[in-house]
Order: structure tokens, then C-alpha cells, then sequence
């Protein structure tokens, strides 16, 4: 194997923007009670998951999935109230994400992210080898817009990305503000609606009027299905047709696309989640709020944020996991210095929660 005189080091032959980048990685931790990634805590109805089954039973799994899936397209274009030519569907909006970031960014242009932040965003603007420009929420955990555009205009950022309701504060962006972000700068706008279906308010609507706007939404929080990876992107067609010339063909399975058109179909069956998701959530904040030493912030999505003053995350967290409770210290990211996160449970989980958090402030 005579390969030295001409092989340049392994490390050389990745981007240099790869190996800066910190790995970031979810440590697995068995726990009886699993409130650390804003999953949904019921399952789905046994009829549901057994039409499924039967169905993919009859498929053709040795042959592709079909190039466009016309029909999951339309079907879930109709459910988001929004046009088929401008709906993408991707292995969880993450793929669309990186579709995105991809698409848009290099080396020499900026993307505008607001932090605190799902992790994702900084990682992705990074590996493009764009500037990524961070701006911080005001103290309270408010959208600081003025300083978006204001960083959007400064740096002419190619990418504005938002998370409404934001992972992990919990906080809505009104309508004004994501028109502002639209109106004020020339950046194209994500606006990351992962949680959405536990706010008060959408904003697809706004996508009749603004080409520039991308919302994302997923299957992995309030649909119940995680675990099958869907997600998908509603923006302009002439948008959607660009991008899907560079997205990876097939990259949802034949089960994912039958289990999707499946849920949005029976949506109604299984909805009724939601109401008690937010009704537990709303009782989580109130008991939160009461404990002594416990800051928590209002949150429109099926997790809360909170803050605890007379021990450290990292040591209610170890607290709570020797319970057999896990939920996410988010001490590391901006701002956060004293935050954890959990997300709402049954409310037994959300019982226990409370007891053995009561017990570790
Ligand atoms: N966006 C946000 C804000 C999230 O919190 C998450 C999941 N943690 C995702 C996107 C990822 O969603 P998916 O499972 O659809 O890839």
C-alpha cells in the first residue's frame, strides 16, 4: 500500500468548519419518567397504529416509494391549509432544515438566529460556513425583533430563523413581529412551528402574502409519531421547486408515508391530546410558580421552562434522575445559566415531577 507520497492527513480532507464544530451528543439515560425531548406521552389509539400495520402489510416493500408522493402531498398540503406545489416533505423537519440551510448558505453569507435556541440551527448555519449572528431575547424571554433586523440588515443576512413557539422558552412570536422581520429585512424567514398545535395561533396564513416566509411543522411532537420521522415545509412553490431539485430522493420510507396519511385522516380521533397536554401544562406552570426557589416561564408549547435559585441544574437534575426522572438541563445554552426544561407529561408524570422537584429545590 504505497499511498504516503501523495495522501494528505484524514483531518485535512474534512471541511474546516466539521472539525470546529463541538460534537453534540444526547446522552442515554434509562429513566421511568421521560421528560427531556418535548415527545408526545400518549401513544397512539391501538386502531390506529393496527390499520397501519395492516396496510403496510400489503404494500410492495422491495420497490421505491413513488419519486413525488402525490397523494401524502395533497392530503397533507390540505390538513395545513396550505398549496400542494408548496409543500415539502422531509425524513422530520430537520431534513428540511438542512435543506434549507444548505440551499441557502456558504461560506461569506450570514444567517440570523435567535437564542436560546433549538441547538440545531447554530450547528447547521456553522457547517455551511456562514456567519452565524446570534441575537439574544430580552430578559423576560421576549423576542427581541428590533435586534434581529437590526442584525439581519447589518450583516444582510441571507437567512432569518425563528422557532414560534421557541424551544426552550416557550414564547410566542406575534404576528406583527414575524410580518416585521418580513417587511424589514430581505432575508428569507424560517419560522420553526414544531409546537405549534399547542399555541393559540399559526401563522400559515402569512404565506399568501410573503414569498420569503418558510414554516416548518412535524409529526414528532403533537401527532404523536416521533419515532416514525416526518416533518414538512410550507413555502412558496417556485421555493419548494428549487429546493426539491437538490433534496434527496425517497427520503421518507413507504411506512412513514402511509402512517402519515393515516394520522391526518383520523386527526380528529386522537386530538383531543392536546387539550389535556395544555391543561397540564397550565397546572405545571401554576405549581411551578408556587414552589419556593422555582422561577417558571409561560410557555405556549407542551414543555416549560424554569429556573431554580437555591441549587444548580445540573444538581436538581441529578436529583430528579435518581427518581427515575429525566428532564433536560439547559444550562449550557445562552441566557440559561440557571434553566432546565421539562416536558409535560400524563399528569402522573407531571405529578411525580412536581413531588420530586419539590423535594430536590
Ligand atoms: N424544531 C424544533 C424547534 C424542535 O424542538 C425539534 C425537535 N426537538 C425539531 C424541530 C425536530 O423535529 P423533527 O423530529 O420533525 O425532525
Amino acid at each position: 500500500m504505497n499511498t504516503t507520497m501523495t495522501a494528505r492527513p484524514f483531518d485535512t480532507l474534512l471541511r474546516k468548519e466539521i472539525l470546529d464544530i463541538e460534537e453534540y451528543r444526547l446522552k442515554v439515560r434509562p429513566a421511568r419518567i421521560k421528560l427531556n425531548q418535548n415527545e408526545n406521552p400518549y401513544q397512539l389509539p391501538d386502531s390506529i397504529r393496527r390499520e397501519i400495520l395492516d396496510r403496510a402489510a400489503s404494500l410492495n416493500w422491495s420497490r421505491y416509494p413513488p419519486f413525488v408522493p402525490n397523494e401524502q402531498l395533497e392530503s397533507l398540503a390540505a390538513f395545513a391549509g396550505w398549496k400542494r406545489e408548496g409543500t415539502l416533505l422531509g425524513n422530520g423537519s430537520n431534513e428540511i432544515l438542512q435543506l434549507l440551510f444548505t440551499s441557502v448558505l456558504e461560506r461569506g453569507r450570514s444567517v440570523v438566529i435567535n437564542q436560546p435556541a433549538f441547538t440545531l440551527y447554530k450547528l447547521l448555519g456553522r457547517s455551511a460556513g456562514a456567519e452565524v449572528v446570534e441575537v439574544m431575547m430580552r430578559p423576560s424571554f421576549t423576542f427581541d425583533v428590533d435586534s434581529l433586523i437590526d442584525a439581519a440588515k447589518r450583516t444582510h443576512a441571507s437567512l432569518i430563523v425563528v422557532c414560534s413557539p421557541n424551544n426552550p422558552t416557550g414564547t410566542l412570536l406575534a404576528k406583527e413581529e414575524v410580518v416585521r422581520l418580513l417587511e424589514e429585512t430581505g432575508s428569507l424567514v424560517i419560522l420553526d412551528e414544531a409546537y405549534v398545535q399547542f399555541a393559540p395561533v399559526s401563522q400559515e396564513q402569512l404565506l399568501r402574502e410573503y414569498d420569503r416566509l418558510v414554516i416548518l411543522r412535524t409529526f414528532s411532537k403533537a401527532m404523536g409519531a416521533a419515532g416514525l420521522r416526518l416533518g414538512y415545509g410550507l413555502m412558496s412553490p417556485d421555493l419548494a421547486r428549487n429546493l426539491d431539485k437538490v433534496k434527496l430522493p425517497y427520503s421518507v420510507n413507504l411506512f412513514t408515508l402511509l402512517a402519515a396519511e393515516i394520522l391526518v385522516k383520523r386527526w380528529e380521533t386522537f386530538r383531543s391530546w392536546i387539550d389535556r397536554i395544555v391543561a397540564e401544562r397550565e397546572r405545571l406552570f401554576r405549581e411551578l410558580s408556587g414552589i419556593a426557589g422555582v422561577r417558571a416561564y409561560p410557555s405556549a408549547a407542551n414543555f416549560l421552562l424554569f429556573e431554580t435559585m437555591t441549587r444548580t441544574p445540573a444538581e436538581i437534575f441529578a436529583a430528579l434522575l435518581n427518581k427515575g426522572i429525566l428532564i433536560r438541563d439547559v444550562s449550557s445554552y445562552p441566557m440559561l445559566q440557571r434553566g432546565l426544561r421539562v416536558s409535560v407529561g400524563t399528569p402522573g408524570e407531571n405529578s411525580e415531577f412536581l413531588s420530586a422537584l419539590k423535594e430536590a429545590v
